[in-house]
């Protein structure tokens, strides 16, 4: 089942890139197999399947899968990281989307420094402003971009963020496009060790949409792995 989805999911992608236009037309797009809430049986499953990136959303049900888990694959942490995980986090993640202030900028570039690791982060944009969603306003995206650059243990790689809940998701699409904007204009702001590689945005209902746009990380959970048991 997991493999079959993949493989319509890698279908999806296919189609979706073939109707970009843009300066982002051939960007290849990075599937992360969204594993939260799903056992080590299914990463498996996934990961013999052809997945290579799995992200998860909460520190501890990630470490407790890293012991258990005999196959190499990469890690990225997509959910909100709250302070006192972030430690646990810098050792067990490749990735982390979810950069999303100053206090946990510092803490990410302290926690890394003390294991002597450089760790990749993306800050989330909360575009649309909800009251509900983690993520910074745009508007405050250059100091924070100004200061990951600076710092010694962080390697800034690009921007991550997550739509409204749309009930018509086309209703995504301007947001998707804005955000490849922000993301196409940074390339021009004076960084000097980072680099705008990642554009992480689209889900399962809605990353085809994000891909048209110009996103090239897209991050699918139920649309591999079925729906979440909680
Ligand atoms: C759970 C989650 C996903 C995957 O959601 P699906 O709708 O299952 O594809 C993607 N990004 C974030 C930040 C998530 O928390």
């Amino acid at each position: 089942m997991i493999a079959e989805h993949l493989e319509t999911v890698k279908k999806n992608i296919e189609e979706s890139m073939a109707k970009r236009t843009g300066i982002f037309k051939d960007d290849p797009v990075q599937l992360v197999a969204v594993t939260k809430n799903h056992d080590v049986e299914a990463m498996r499953e996934a990961i013999d399947a052809g997945v290579t990136v799995v992200g998860e959303n909460r520190v501890q049900e990630a470490v407790e899968k890293h012991e258990k888990l005999d196959r190499d694959v990469t890690w990225h942490l997509i959910g909100h990281l709250q302070t006192n995980k972030v430690k646990q986090a810098v050792k067990n993640f490749d990735l982390i989307h979810s950069v999303d202030s100053e206090h946990l900028l510092d803490a990410v570039d302290t926690a890394a420094g003390k294991i002597h690791k450089v760790q990749n982060i993306l800050i989330q944009v909360n575009l649309a402003k909800e009251e509900s969603k983690f993520g910074i306003y745009k508007e405050d995206l250059p100091f924070l971009l100004q200061k990951a650059d600076q710092m010694k243990h962080v390697h800034l790689m690009g921007l991550m963020c997550i739509a409204p809940n749309y009930e018509n998701v086309e209703e995504c699409r301007p947001l998707f496009r804005e955000m490849r904007g922000i993301f196409d204009k940074l390339q021009m702001f004076p960084l000097m060790n980072s680099e705008m590689k990642w554009l992480s945005m689209g889900m399962t209902h809605d990353y085809q949409i994000a891909i048209e746009e110009g996103s090239n990380l897209v991050r699918i959970g139920t649309a591999i792995f079925g729906p979440r048991q909680y």
